[in-house]
């Protein structure tokens, strides 16, 4: 099977170390194996991400010496796509309109003592809006109050019985327990689908077979499997890389200047030098 990898940043600042290993590391495993690399821009989130991010991806990444096969896919360029997944799980009544606010929730989890919370820290949604009869959704969407879709976690497990795996490069086959995400936020009231509703689809859509990034994304990985396998979605072998930190141990984060690409570059750092590390020769 040939192997298809991808990087697939969001442009929501610049390409940092963490990132470069990330490029590196799909980049690679693609080369060695006489597979395919794939770009993919994931600027969904119009509130955080910025063209001018996108052209200095593309930059560091040409600098890098990194080349990736065929026209990058640029994820805003292909809402109706994603609109028709979610028109899909609606019709199959998985998904509901919540129309909460964050401080809604806020004070509906505030009575709990020990509120849960998902993987990526949110509380996990209390089901407010999950209640709302046809006619009360109806209404408020005829008024125009803005609302967020989410998945309706429980009747989405059911209509997938059987236990749900991913194969993890490193471990091998692992139990996924997408129940921890709670009815789960797949379009956002300003955002028109939640990355990930978008690096699901797209990854299937591409036929990426290898999926490789930060282990800052292993537990979401459980949802995207969950997604695939409503969808019927293939589902791709996983490797999730350790994250760089800094000479503290902190996690590489956007806000550090000192460790983007540009800065580097700036200070006289070579391509060379940055890719050594990675473990990616100079020339391949
Ligand atoms: N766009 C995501 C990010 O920049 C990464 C998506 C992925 O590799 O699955 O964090």
């Amino acid at each position: 099977m040939e192997v298809i990898t991808r990087f697939a940043p969001s442009p929501t600042g610049h390409l940092h170390l963490g990132h470069a290993f990330s490029a590196l590391t799909a980049w690679h495993r693609a080369r060695q194996a006489g597979g395919r690399f794939l770009l993919r821009l994931e600027d969904i989130d119009p509130t955080r991400c910025r063209p001018d991010f996108a052209t200095a991806i593309l930059e560091d990444l040409a600098w890098l010496g990194l080349d990736w096969d065929g026209e990058v896919r640029v994820q805003s360029a292909h809402l109706p796509e994603y609109r028709a997944v979610l028109d899909g799980l609606a019709t199959r009544g998985l998904v509901y309109p919540c129309f909460c606010t964050r401080a809604d929730i806020a004070r509906e989890v505030a009575g709990s003592a020990a509120a849960p919370h998902a993987p990526d820290g949110a509380p996990l949604y209390p089901g407010t809006c999950r209640r709302l009869s046809a006619d009360e959704r109806a209404t408020r969407i005829a008024a125009g109050q803005p609302f967020a879709l989410r998945l309706d976690m429980a009747r989405a497990l059911a209509a997938v019985p059987g236990e749900l795996t991913v194969f993890e490069e490193a471990e091998g086959e692992r139990r996924c327990d997408p129940a921890r995400f709670g009815d789960a936020v797949l379009a956002r009231k300003d955002a028109p689908a939640s990355y990930h509703l978008c690096v699901t689809h797209d990854d299937a859509l591409q036929g990426v077979t290898l999926v490789t990034r930060g282990e800052d994304l292993r537990l979401a990985t459980d949802l995207h499997r969950l997604l695939q396998a409503l969808m019927g979605w293939p589902v791709p072998c996983y490797a999730h890389h350790h994250l760089l930190t800094d000479a503290a141990g902190r996690r590489l984060a956007k806000r550090d200047r000192a460790a983007t690409l540009r800065e580097l570059r700036a200070d006289g750092v070579s391509p060379a030098q940055v890719r050594a590390p990675a473990g990616v020769p100079d020339q391949m």
